[in-house]
């Protein structure tokens, strides 16, 4: 059986970046830029006034007279002519600087009357102008190939003038939750049946991803899973959760063999989790996760979300796992390596506390819970010792 270690560098190994895909700015955060964004532009494209108030020249400020205004420049105008000696215009900001002004003073430090203004304080040559190209010259390299767009990213996208950027493209994704007994929430629930956890739940983390996918119900039956997981697999990636152990209608790895998937593994010396399995046909990916939520919620950020983030394009696909101090000692009742559902707080470091745990099932545990402590084949930890763990909030 291989180690957890190895199943995730199996996964990663066979997640090959898609082509990338052009979308709209306002579509791209949490892509990955496969473009260097250099600016077309001068930003700003003309010397700009940061104020409301006047443009005059520095010299007749300095002199104290009041300056003739001699017209009204608003943003987004252009002002016909050249401000003259003893001359001023009143100028809104965001409006171009007119030829002739070197200066303009706030509105704030003047008083205007019978069209000539007198200044209470004075200004330096330059106060209050952005100089053309100031904050972002022509050329320059705004944002470079491989960034991982963030809501912060796209007003400088938007100022250079890209309204679309070339990233990595997401993955399309299948979900199948295999099982009889499965309802979905809000429905009724039939006699011997329990509601569908981990269709929402995958769902739900696919779109922390950016990813749409709505979970489809299949019942363990050959023809029906047959017909489900031949739909499936003409996307990118197939989640299929339950019927991957050893139960006589655990029927998913044969069918998907049968379909033309290539086991890469199929058992894991990891608890939760251990009957998983992973299969690709051509560049599909696909994965079958025991039916235990908390094994596929494991399994997600193991697995699954470094696969999508590696086809996507980004370098940064591994999980992330960190170090803390455990404020509990964790003694997992397996062999196998162990990802314990705990409390991750941080204060100057991280603290790493056990959740209750209240049987088989685990749900309410993982609800308490937002991180995964991990223990050693074999080992435990004690209180004060260090662990790695991974958080997902
Ligand atoms: P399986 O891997 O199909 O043998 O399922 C293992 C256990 O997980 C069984 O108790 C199932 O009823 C339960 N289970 C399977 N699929 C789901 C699901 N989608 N939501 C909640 N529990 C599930
Ligand atoms: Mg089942």
């Amino acid at each position: 059986m291989i180690t957890f270690e190895e199943a995730m560098t199996t996964v990663f190994r066979n997640a090959k970046p898609l082509p990338p895909a052009l979308v709209r700015i306002e579509d791209a955060v949490g892509r990955t830029l496969l473009e260097d964004i250099r600016s077309g532009i001068d930003m700003p494209p003309f010397n700009k006034s940061a104020v409301d108030g006047y443009a005059a020249r520095t010299a007749d400020v300095k002199k104290g007279l009041p300056l003739r205004n001699v017209g009204l420049i608003q943003a987004g105008d252009t002002f016909k002519g050249k401000v003259g000696a003893a001359q001023c215009v009143k100028i809104m900001t965001g409006a171009p600087v007119p030829p002739g002004a070197d200066t303009v003073v706030m509105v704030e430090d003047s008083s205007e009357a019978d069209g000539f203004v007198k200044f209470t304080k004075q200004t330096a040559k330059g106060e209050n102008v952005c100089l053309r190209g100031e904050d972002i010259k022509k050329g320059r390299l705004v944002m470079p190939r491989g960034t991982v767009l963030t809501i912060s990213h796209i007003a400088a996208l938007a100022a250079v003038g890209r309204g679309s950027v070339k990233t990595g493209a997401l993955p399309k994704v299948s979900l199948v939750n295999t099982g009889g007994e499965l309802v979905p929430p809000g429905e009724k629930l039939g006699k011997n049946c329990i509601y569908n956890s981990n269709g929402p739940m995958l769902s739900a983390m696919l779109k922390t991803d950016g990813i749409t996918a709505a979970p489809v119900i299949v019942r363990d039956r050959v023809r029906s899973l047959h017909a489900a997981f031949s739909k499936a697999l003409k996307s990118d990636i197939v989640l299929v959760s339950g019927g991957v152990s050893m139960g006589d209608f655990d029927l998913v790895p044969g069918i998907l063999k049968n379909l033309g998937v290539k086991c890469l593994f199929h058992k894991v010396r990891v608890r939760p989790g251990k009957p998983m399995f992973f299969g690709v046909k051509g560049r599909t990916l696909v994965f079958g996760i025991p039916g235990n939520p908390v094994a596929n919620f494991m399994a997600y950020l193991a697995y699954i979300r470094p696969a999508i983030r590696k086809l996507a394009g980004r370098a940064d696909f591994a999980p992330d796992f960190r170090t803390g101090v455990c404020a509990d000692k964790f003694a997992p009742r397996t062999p196998r390596r162990a990802l314990v559902l705990s409390k991750v707080l941080a204060k100057t470091d991280y603290t790493l506390s056990g959740v209750t745990n209240n049987g088989s099932a685990d749900i309410l545990a993982l609800a308490a819970a937002n991180g995964f402590t991990m223990v050693k084949e074999n080992g435990s930890i004690n209180k004060k010792e260090k662990a790695k763990f991974i958080t997902w909030l």
